[in-house]
C-alpha cells in the first residue's frame, strides 16, 4: 500500500518521540504524583513546542480531572493525559477537503521554503491515487523558479500543469486552469499561489480575486489550504494566525514533521488556530504524506518504543 498513513506517522514522529515526549512517559513511572512531577511535565510540554498557553490549558484540564476522579497513581494520570491530548486534537479533526461530487478546487498558500511545492506534488499524487483527475495550476507567477519547480513536480507525478509566463496575472492562470479542467474532464484543480506574508495586502487581494474567479467559473467547492513547516516551531503558529487573518483558511498541512524533535506544535495549532489539520508531511519523497489522525498521533507520540 503506497499510503500507509499509520506507518508514516509512526516513523515520522521518531525524533519527537525520542526527545521530549519520550521523556514524558518517564515522568509517569515515578511512584507518586507531586508538584515536582507537574513542574517537569510542564517543562517538557513547553520544550516540545506545545506552547505556554496550550500547555497551561492541558495541565489545568489534567489537574481538574485528577482532583475530580481522585487519581493518585501516575500511570492512571498518564492515561488521562493521553485522553486530554486526544480531546484537544479532536477540534482539529479533518472531515475531508474535497466535495463529494463536482469540481474540487484547492488553493494552496504558505511562505517560501515551508515545503509548499513538494506538498502540492504529494497531495496531487495522493488524490490521483484515490481516483481523482487532477490538474495543477502554477499561479505563483511572482517567481519564475516557482513555475519551473511546479512543472518539474508535475512531470514527476505525471500530471498536467497549467502555467503562464513569470509576472503574468495569477487570476488569468487560474481561469485557464479551470477551463482546462472542464475541457479535460478533471475533477480537481490544485492551485499553487504566491502566498507571501510581506505582501499581505497583495496576498489578500490576490486570494480574493482567485476566489472570485473560481466562484464565477465553477461555483463548486473551494478550499484554502495552508502549508506550515513543523521545524519552525511556534513561528508556524504565528504564521498561521497571520494567514488566518488575511485569508479564510479551511485546512492546514503540517510539513516536515519528520524533521523536528518538537512535534508539540500540532497541539498548539489545534488549540489556537481552530482550523482542521488534514495532512502531515513525513519526509522528502512523494509518498511522504499522511492523513492526520489525532488518536493515532497521540498514540505514536507517547508510545515509548514506537510500537
Ligand atoms: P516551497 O518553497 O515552500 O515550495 O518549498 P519546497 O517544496 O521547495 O520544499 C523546501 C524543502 O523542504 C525541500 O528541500 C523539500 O524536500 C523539503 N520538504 C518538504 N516537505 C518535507 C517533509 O515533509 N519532510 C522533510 N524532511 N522535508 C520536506
Amino acid at each position: 500500500m503506497i499510503f500507509d498513513r499509520f506507518r508514516k506517522i509512526d516513523s515520522s514522529l521518531r525524533r519527537t518521540r525520542e526527545s521530549f515526549f519520550g521523556r514524558i512517559a518517564g515522568i509517569f513511572q515515578r511512584s507518586n504524583i507531586d508538584e515536582e512531577m507537574w513542574d517537569d511535565l510542564e517543562e517538557l510540554l513547553i520544550q516540545g513546542d506545545v506552547g505556554v498557553e496550550t500547555t497551561e490549558k492541558l495541565l489545568d484540564a489534567l489537574r481538574a480531572r485528577a482532583r475530580k476522579e481522585r487519581i493518585s497513581e501516575p500511570p492512571k494520570l498518564y492515561a488521562v493525559l493521553k485522553d486530554e491530548m486526544r480531546a484537544l486534537l479532536a477540534g482539529a479533526q479533518c472531515d475531508g477537503l474535497l466535495p463529494e461530487k463536482g469540481l474540487g478546487v484547492v488553493m494552496v498558500v504558505g511562505v517560501n521554503g515551508v515545503g509548499k511545492t513538494t506538498t502540492i506534488a504529494k497531495l496531487a499524487r495522493f488524490w490521483s491515487s484515490q481516483g481523482h483527475s487532477v490538474i495543477l495550476v502554477a499561479a505563483d507567477t511572482f517567481r519564475a523558479a516557482a513555475i519551473d519547480q511546479l512543472k518539474i513536480w508535475g512531470d514527476r507525478v505525471g500530471l498536467p500543469v497549467i502555467s503562464h509566463q513569470p509576472g503574468a496575472d495569477p487570476g488569468a492562470v487560474v481561469f485557464d486552469g479551470l477551463t482546462a479542467a472542464r475541457a479535460r474532464g478533471a475533477d480537481l484543480v490544485v492551485i499553487d499561489t504566491a502566498g507571501r506574508l510581506h505582501t499581505k495586502f497583495n496576498l489578500m487581494e490576490e486570494m480574493k480575486k482567485v476566489k472570485r474567479i473560481v466562484a464565477k467559473q465553477s461555483p463548486g467547492h473551494m478550499a484554502t489550504l495552508l502549508v506550515l513547516d513543523a521545524t519552525t516551531g511556534q513561528n508556524a503558529l504565528i504564521q498561521a494566525k497571520q494567514f488566518q487573518e488575511a485569508v479564510d483558511l479551511d485546512a492546514v498541512v503540517v510539513a516536515k514533521l519528520d524533521g523536528t524533535a518538537k512535534g508539540g506544535i500540532v497541539f498548539a495549532l489545534a488549540d489556537q488556530l481552530k482550523v482542521p489539520i488534514c495532512f502531515v508531511g513525513t519526509g522528502e519523497t512523494l509518498d511522504d504524506i499522511a492523513e492526520f489522525d489525532p488518536d493515532r498521533f497521540v498514540d505514536s507520540l507517547l508510545s515509548q518504543n514506537g510500537e
